[in-house]
């Protein structure tokens, strides 16, 4: 079962980051660590579910903590004093199906040849079951479904190798989309697949680098940004600096469009595009696009926000917070009835009744899959008095499974299965629009060169034919 409160939207599966400190720089033992819960504090809205740091002492001994929760809750000032060291990794999940959730938390902490290494990782490896079957073939025994422990297995494989080899080796066996951080003896190690698919940044701290999935992590630990780590870069981090190792280039890129639209933080900027900008371009194209008349622009919050803005500025028409947002609902403890699911929303948003009341509202999201939360805040704007709700979304309707990290399965997509006719009756919208995929390429402004768009078009950048479905990371 999805998080009850983020029920209608594709749940990102995770957030990473690295932390390496110079000897000189670490003021206390625990710093690294310290480090990492606030870069993963940044993060936590890429997994709520588990979180998790590991850090690896003078010795190369890696120690771990992870459990089910939010950052918050998961870490204690007690918990950070016991993960001593200078290099560090952080990992938040969004959990997906079956199995014992806490044994797939990460990060995953190894022994090979060479000592132990922590690795976290985002992304999704579409080969992930034919490596796992082929590594098991082999001798290896896996204790989680994670295609983390596939690719901590395959380093392994490579133990004669040195680290940096052990990867680009590996880098050839997996196929998908990933961001990996590795803590190991005096190295942090940052790897990112070869089309870009998933987000990974560097930053400079003071006596010392940060890897992050997002630009806004650094912000908070108080980095300055460098630079995207590069589609198929290796970045090694240690005494000498950090070194960049081109493992396996490719000329095409693949950034994943749905971070713009919906799941990187509006304050992230990445690989070159900031997200509130680009959410405020496609917000002002969706304008042009449908050119409705209607009183008040109200977004769906917070991630129709930046798009309903982009909107407004664009049309004329006046914004107005018609939805107001509890937002301390991060996660629902108590399992909830179906009563409570269909209420669901309700616990997460309500509708301002003195601002709708009356007017013909626009609605802005930022995307819809499937459809049963926009049907409800259509209904609670409807109670409340509004007179006209017209949906409009900041993206091209969502009709194909994704495979490189993001949890959107082909059954639960309203639009693999309605037209946008059958979409609006269903949501009981006056009227509904989506962006089109020409007006998201020109408010990203690349002119659709270096995206992965593939949930819109169903044009996969790395081969899907076959995959079986499993293994998330
Ligand atoms: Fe992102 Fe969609 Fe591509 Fe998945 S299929 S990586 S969600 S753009």
């Amino acid at each position: 079962m999805g998080h009850v409160l983020d029920d209608d939207k594709p749940c990102h599966e995770c957030g990473v980051v690295g932390v390496y400190l110079a000897e000189a720089a670490v003021g206390e033992p625990a710093e690294a660590a310290r480090t990492a819960f606030y870069g993963l504090f940044a993060l936590q809205h890429r997994g709520q579910e588990s979180a998790g740091i590991a850090a690896v002492d003078e010795n190369g001994e890696a120690l771990v903590h992870k459990a089910m929760g939010l950052v918050s809750e998961v870490f204690s000032p007690a918990v950070i004093e016991g993960l001593p060291g200078r290099i560090a990794v952080g990992h938040v999940r969004y959990s997906t199906t079956g199995g014992s959730r806490l044994l797939n938390a990460q990060p995953l902490v190894f022994s090979y040849l060479r000592g132990m290494v922590a690795l976290a990782h985002n992304g999704n490896l579409v080969n992930y079951l034919e490596l796992r079957d082929r590594l098991a073939t082999l001798g290896s025994v896996f204790q989680t479904s994670t295609d983390t422990e596939v690719i901590g297995n395959l380093l392994a494989r490579y133990s004669q190798d040195r680290l940096e080899d052990a990867l680009i080796k590996t880098m050839i066996d997996v196929k998908g989309g990933y961001a990996l951080v590795l803590a190991a003896r005096d190295t942090l190690v940052g790897v990112r697949d070869p089309l870009g698919i998933r987000p990974l940044c560097l930053g400079k701290l003071e006596g010392g680098y940060v890897l992050a999935s997002e630009s806004c992590a650094l912000d908070t630990i108080g980095a300055e940004f460098l630079r995207d780590v590069a589609p198929g870069e290796i970045v090694v981090i240690d005494s000498r600096g950090v070194t960049s190792l081109c493992a396996l280039q490719s000329r095409q890129r693949a950034h994943c469009v749905f971070e713009y639209i919906y799941f990187a933080r509006p304050d992230s900027t990445l690989d070159g595009i900031n997200v509130n900008r680009a959410r405020r371009a496609m917000g002002a194209q969706l304008a042009r696009e449908t050119r409705l008349q209607a009183d008040i622009v109200v977004p769906v919050p917070d991630s129709g926000t930046s798009a309903a803005l982009g909107y407004a500025a664009e049309s004329g028409i006046p914004f107005e917070e018609g939805l107001m947002k509890n937002r301390y609902v991060g996660r629902t403890f108590i399992q909830p009835t179906q009563k409570m699911r269909d209420l669901g929303v309700r616990l997460k948003l309500n509708p301002v009744a003195e601002v709708v009341a009356g007017r013909r509202i626009i609605l802005v999201d930022d995307s819809i899959v499937r459809g049963t939360t926009s049907r409800q805040i259509v209904s609670m704007l409807r109670t409340a008095g509004a007179r006209e709700v017209h949906l409009v979304v900041a993206s091209p309707p969502t009709c194909h499974s994704c495979y490189y990290g993001i949890d959107t399965h082909l059954p639960e997509l309203i639009a693999a299965r309605l037209d946008v006719e059958g979409i609006r009756a269903f949501i009981g919208a006056d009227s509904l629009h989506y962006l089109s995929v020409e007006g998201m390429f020109s408010a990203l402004d690349r002119g659709g060169e270096g995206f992965c768009v593939a949930c819109f078009d169903g044009r996969y950048p790395v081969p899907v034919e076959g995959v079986r479905e499993g293994g998330c990371g």
